[in-house]
């Protein structure tokens, strides 16, 4: 059987091909493994693979050949085309898990302890906004939120509290589409050696790579774009420090218990295959979507990177090859005609999650966020008449057809 002895000079064949292994049954997709353990020859062969002496699968919590796949395919495109500091393909060790909150879990309990803090900022996803607000502090584990587009501000934080140990950004953010700036950040929190991790649920590494910058760990909800089809839930922590991920991190994992299984991989497999078709055509449909509701008499405001009245426009050029597929919008009647719109849509998807080929919308403030106390929402701009859009793969006049209808009836 032939392999690939070529390193893939394109984003889609390493889509499609990377992390693949030729099968023994000749079977052209990876198999869906689903067997809880794995066999041995001789009891030597146990403790040889125990004591890591020799390769092999053991049991599936710890590893599944149809998991493998998947976590080597995310980390060949999380890594596509980036050199490490000795200029060779930079090494990324990627971890499935059942979801993408369990993927941040492993990444907050495999790298702080009691008396740590985390520095994060505003609009994160609403479960790990609960996650950091209130399953860490009784760990001992702190939180300081704070506005880091303004990186003077962030600059005062970093140098003025030695327990911060982590950045933990996530952008753009939910459900704003705010950026922060990834190389300034990365470089401020270097200078006081602090870990840097990046959620890139919404980008996807198509659209933004977080390592080209020198972040230390990227998670995703796989569940979003990655998978693409809205089939499984899993999430996906990656990291460069290879000692680390193959020592601590992969021990957290599991223990803690919150490993994917083989078929949601298989799913995942076969979803990541189109991303890069899939995201092109996403991103092609926000971008009218985005023209089409900011000309609406009915929309006060469009948060779309792709617009230059976003405030992080020029952010978002920097890091990101495209503004992407995630937008929303407040309706200039509030919570009443936001409502009334929802309810109006006919093809258009009424459901949370985001990232699917079918164009999704939902109400934050009542919603995903509804978790997250209204001070807060206000302050992080989650109005009453916010609208969150994850924009799909539909033909274009279908989408604006239905928004129209919707919003004028
Ligand atoms: C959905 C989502 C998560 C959580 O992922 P699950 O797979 O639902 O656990 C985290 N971050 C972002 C940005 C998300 O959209």
């Amino acid at each position: 059987m032939p392999g690939n002895k070529f390193p893939f000079s394109g984003f889609s064949s390493a889509a499609v091909h990377a992390g693949h292994q030729p099968d023994p049954n000749y079977a052209h997709l990876v198999p869906i493994y689903a067997s809880s353990t794995y066999v041995f020859d001789e009891a030597e062969q146990g403790m040889r693979r125990f004591s890591g002496e020799e390769e092999g699968y053991i049991y599936s919590r710890w590893g599944n050949p149809t998991i493998t796949e998947a976590e080597k395919r995310i980390a060949a495109l999380e890594s596509f085309g980036l050199v490490d500091a000795t200029g060779n393909p930079l090494a990324l060790k990627a971890i499935l898990h059942a979801s993408g909150m369990a993927a941040i879990s492993t990444l907050f309990i495999s790298h702080l302890k009691a008396g740590d803090k985390v520095l994060s900022h505003y609009s994160l996803y609403g479960g790990t906004d609960e996650l950091l607000e209130k399953i860490l502090p009784p760990l001992g584990i702190e939180v300081i939120i704070a506005d880091l587009r303004n990186l003077e501000k962030a600059r005062e934080i970093i140098q003025s509290d030695r327990s911060i140990k982590m950045l933990y950004l996530e952008t753009p953010a939910n459900p704003t589409i705010q950026c922060v700036d990834l190389e300034e950040l990365t470089r401020l929190a270097k200078e006081k050696n602090l870990l840097v991790a990046v959620d890139n649920t919404f980008a996807t590494p198509y659209l933004q790579q977080p390592f080209r910058f020198g972040v230390d760990l990227v998670i995703h909800s796989t569940t979003k774009f990655l998978n693409g089809h809205g089939t499984a839930i899993g999430g996906v922590l990656i990291g460069s420090d290879l000692d680390h991920m193959n020592g601590n991190v992969t021990k957290v994992h599991r223990l803690l218990g919150g490993n994917s299984n083989p078929f949601d991989a298989f799913l995942l497999s076969q979803g990541i295959k189109t991303l890069e078709v899939r995201m092109q055509r996403h991103c092609h449909n926000a971008m009218e979507v985005a023209g089409f509701l900011e000309n609406h008499p009915a929309v006060s405001r469009v948060n779309y990177l792709g617009l230059s009245s976003h405030p992080d426009y020029h952010t978002a050029s920097k890091q990101m090859s495209h503004a992407g597929a995630m937008l929303s919008f407040e309706m200039k009647d509030g919570l009443e005609a936001a409502k009334k719109f929802i309810n109006n849509l006919q093809m258009c998807i009424r459901a949370v999650s985001l990232g699917t080929c079918d164009t999704l919308l939902c109400h934050p403030a009542s919603m995903t966020h509804h978790g997250v106390a209204k001070e807060h929402r206000e302050r992080y701009g989650i109005t009453d008449g916010l609208i969150r859009m994850s924009v799909g793969i539909e033909n274009i006049q279908d989408i604006l057809m239905d928004l129209d209808q919707a919003l004028s009836n």
